[in-house]
């Protein structure tokens, strides 16, 4: 668990630069069944992506998509810390980006699938790490 260690570090999943969580800043979202992957840049990034034009943002998500899915470990075999999260592992954490990144979704990898599958109701997990976690977890199962 890294819950709020000072050194924990992230990469910019565009340019792979290591920078610190706390400058992490939201920018490109992609579509993960019921969920999304939220691509956070570093603030060199970021800014690029905001003066970029649309085919330039097109490039640079394109770039961060191939950068995660392609090396997810370094050669030494470590896992990447690429600042790249989900909408529950936002949601876990408040909604604060570099938590979220630290912590990742520190739910049970089954309650993890359940809801990026749509199952069960991501307002039905706690909004954050301290939260109580919910006695009884809503299902969706009774929809159409
Ligand atoms: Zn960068």
């Amino acid at each position: 668990m890294t819950k709020n260690n000072p050194d924990y570090e992230t990469k910019c999943p565009h340019c792979k630069s290591t920078y610190h969580p706390k400058n992490a800043q939201p920018a490109i979202k992609e579509p993960l069944n019921k969920i999304y992957i939220l691509y956070a840049l570093c603030p060199e990034c970021k800014d690029k992506y905001d003066n970029a034009n649309k085919s330039e943002k097109i490039n640079i998500a394109n770039q961060c998509f191939l950068n995660f899915k392609k090396e997810g470990k370094d050669p030494a075999g470590e896992i990447y810390p690429w600042s790249v999260t989900t909408e529950i592992a936002l949601h876990t954490n408040g909604y604060d980006v570099d938590q979220a990144l630290m912590n990742g979704q520190s739910i049970p990898w089954e309650i993890y699938h359940l809801v990026e599958m749509g199952v069960v109701n991501l307002s039905s997990l706690p909004t954050n790490l301290f939260g109580e976690w919910p006695l009884c977890v809503e299902l969706k199962f009774n929809e159409p």
